[in-house]
Order: structure tokens, then C-alpha cells, then sequence
């Protein structure tokens, strides 16, 4: 009988551990290098980082269970033997009560990570993880250090529903498959056609999940609970504490109707507000971009698909100028479907934005400050 190794400890590397079980085949740990999971022992399978497995001389077949797998795969030797999870959990997923996340969001979480495996699979497909749907600039909070730039909106606004609609279908008709789109804002339900927007959303084919992204301050009405009951909507809640203030009646009402939800605890805040020219070499600035956290939180805003929510709002709010290379003005891709998806590859495959100069990049590891500090007005800033 042959060993395997689960590379990554997540939903996708127990739903991998689950389906070798079902095999028969013997595995002898997982691999995972984040410090953070060093202690978790819960499904009696050790946990290793790669350099200990290399160390203790212990050999097997890698099952990368990780959703970027072509990063692990640089990272592995010649003779280290390797599968993607996709390749086993092809079929009917076992049923599993998870120890790294909830259920619910757990399996969405494997739906998404086997999705990216196979677009890696097969790179003719042009296939998108996520991307950020700003639906309005409006927020029930208003954080200093907002990374998605909120505090600088003095007359914050909602987008209509028919041209939010529009976009989205023009965008996603690119696509074979785009697997979440997140309504964000601001705070998502502080649009007034919320409802609206969402029962036309869900009706594209080729879009897989949409979830929202909430502060918990504002509970959804009955008719849009009713319709966020779709398998294909969820949640995902910060917890701002205090700030929070209706999380309680909202978690409420969505176990009342089944309806998917994670709640994150508000934390890990970087300074990464403060929009300015930095004038650095071009070498700097392609490094500021490849370092950055937030370089695959690809946004939509005001009809443009851009990289990141920074370069999103930083343009939107003209604290920096309109960089044409740096984003895609969705209704201009045009008919020609072939050519707007070499249009859209390239975009994706970039590592050269010079908008990363305006910004002061989100590292993986930076300095951390406090989260939500509250201001009583929007900040100054100048406009180019
Ligand atoms: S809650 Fe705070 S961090 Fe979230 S969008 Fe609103 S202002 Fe930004
Ligand atoms: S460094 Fe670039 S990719 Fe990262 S948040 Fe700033 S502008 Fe966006």
C-alpha cells in the first residue's frame, strides 16, 4: 500500500483524508507550513510542515489540497510524487463533519478550492476564484482605516440595480465560470434594491456562489432573507464587537432559515489607507504588488473590473488618476468573445500595475493595528 501526505490542512485536505480512507490508502500526515495550525490535531492525522517531513525522511505521494496548487507544486522536488485533491474528489463528496470550519461554508470552501484545481488543469478555461461586486459606496461604519477606501466618500451612493445587473452579465458571459461573486460596499445592506439586485444575480448560470460581505449593523428584511435561502447565496459576518450591533438578531435570522453564514472575528488590519504617489522604481513597484495580500481581490466598480478594491475606490474617489492599462472597462470588451477573453487572461496573468505605486502594499505578515477605529466625518484627501 502506497503513503500519502495532505498537503494543506483545510476543508479540502480532510475531504482528501476522507476519500483515501474510503480507498484504503494509508495516510501519514498532513503538510502544512502556517504556524497557526500547529497544535490542531482534531482528525488524528499529525500535522508537518514540508521542511519537518524532508527532516524525519518521511516519504509519500503529495495530495495537494491547496487551491493555488501550481505554488506548491514550484515549491516540491523532482522526486517528490505528487496529485491534486481534484483528481480523487471528482465524484459524490463524502459527508463530513469538518474541524477546520463550519459545515456548510466548509463544503463551498472544497467546491471552490477543486474548481481552481481544475482550472489549472485545464488553463483553456477562463475561470475566476472571486471578485468583488462594490454595490454601493455606503457604509453603516465608518472606519479610519477602511482598506477598501470607504472613509474618504463624502457623498457615498448606491449603483442601480439595472446597471449592476448589466455588468455582471456582460462580465460573466466572458467566463466558463466565475466561482463567487461578493457583494460588498461599504456595508452591502445599506442598499435600498438589495433584494433586487440579488434575484437577478443568481439567475446567471455561470456564476456559483454570491455572498455577502456584512458588519452585521443592519438585518436583512423577510422578503430578502426569503431569497438569500438560494443554496447558491451565503454570508460572510465580521464581528466588529459592539460595532456589530444587530449580529445576534442576524445570525438569528439566518439559522431561522437555514441560510449559510461564517462569522470572522474582526483582526489582522494593516495601515494601507493612505493614498499617495510613492515614486518607486519599477522594480519596487512590481514587488509591492507581488508581496501584497490583496493583489487576487479582484473588484468590480462603476461598470471597470480592476485588480484590487485599492485601485477600485483610489481611482473612483479621483485620488489617483485613471490608469488605463489598469483596469477593463466591462461594456468595451465587445462581441468578439475570443478577444475579450485573451483580453481578460492577460489581465489576469499581469504582475506589473503601476497603480501599486499609490498605495503601500498589504503584506502577508505586515504590522497589525486596531481594527474599526471609528471617525465622526469622512477624511480630507486631494484629488488629482
Ligand atoms: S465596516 Fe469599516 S472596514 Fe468594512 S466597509 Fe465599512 S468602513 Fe470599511
Ligand atoms: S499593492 Fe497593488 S494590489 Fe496590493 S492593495 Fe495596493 S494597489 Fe492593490
Amino acid at each position: 500500500m502506497s503513503d500519502y501526505i495532505i498537503y494543506g490542512y483545510c476543508p479540502t485536505g480532510e475531504a482528501a483524508l476522507q476519500e483515501c480512507l474510503n480507498r484504503n490508502w494509508n495516510v501519514v500526515c498532513y503538510c502544512d507550513d502556517r504556524e497557526i495550525k500547529r497544535d490542531h490535531y482534531e482528525t488524528g492525522v499529525p500535522i508537518l510542515s514540508l521542511k519537518e517531513i524532508r527532516k524525519s525522511n518521511i516519504k509519500g505521494t503529495f495530495i495537494i489540497a491547496i487551491a493555488n496548487c501550481g505554488q506548491i507544486i514550484n515549491k516540491l522536488d523532482n522526486s517528490e510524487e505528487y496529485i491534486l485533491a481534484a483528481e480523487i474528489l471528482d465524484g459524490p463528496r463524502p459527508d463530513i463533519n469538518y474541524a477546520t470550519k463550519k459545515k456548510d461554508m466548509a463544503n463551498i470552501e472544497v467546491d471552490a478550492f477543486i474548481a481552481e484545481q481544475n482550472a489549472y488543469l485545464h488553463p483553456e478555461r477562463l475561470f475566476l476564484r472571486n471578485v468583488d461586486l462594490e454595490i454601493t459606496e455606503r457604509c453603516s461604519m465608518r472606519c479610519r482605516d477602511c482598506s477598501n477606501l470607504m472613509q474618504y466618500y463624502e457623498h457615498p451612493k448606491n449603483f442601480a440595480p439595472a446597471d449592476l445587473i448589466h455588468w455582471m452579465t456582460v462580465f460573466s458571459s466572458y467566463f466558463d465560470e466565475i466561482f463567487e461573486v461578493r457583494l460588498i460596499g461599504g456595508e452591502p445592506f445599506m442598499h435600498t434594491q438589495v433584494q433586487e439586485i440579488l434575484s437577478e444575480l443568481i439567475k446567471l448560470e455561470n456564476i456559483r456562489q454570491i455572498t455577502f460581505y456584512t458588519n452585521a449593523t443592519i438585518v436583512p428584511k423577510d422578503s430578502l432573507l426569503d431569497v438569500m435561502t438560494s443554496p447558491k447565496v451565503g454570508a460572510c459576518i465580521t464581528d466588529y464587537g459592539d460595532l456589530s450591533r444587530n449580529i445576534h438578531k442576524m445570525i438569528q435570522a439566518f439559522d431561522e432559515r437555514h441560510i449559510i453564514y461564517d462569522v470572522h472575528e474582526a483582526g489582522m488590519w494593516a495601515k494601507c489607507s493612505d493614498i499617495r504617489k510613492r515614486n518607486r522604481a519599477s522594480e519596487d513597484i512590481e514587488q509591492t504588488f507581488i508581496n501584497c495580500c490583496a493583489k487576487n481581490l479582484y473588484t468590480i466598480l462603476d461598470g471597470k473590473f480592476f485588480r484590487c478594491p485599492f485601485m477600485a475606490n483610489a481611482m473612483n474617489l479621483q485620488a489617483m488618476p485613471y490608469i488605463e492599462d489598469d483596469y477593463i472597462d466591462i461594456c468595451s470588451l465587445g462581441d468578439d468573445r475570443e478577444k475579450a477573453r485573451l483580453i481578460l487572461k492577460d489581465f489576469l496573468k499581469r504582475s506589473y500595475w503601476a497603480s501599486c505605486d499609490y498605495c503601500s502594499g498589504r503584506l502577508f505578515d505586515g504590522e497589525e493595528i486596531p481594527a474599526a477605529i471609528q471617525i465622526a466625518a469622512p477624511l480630507p484627501y486631494e484629488k488629482v
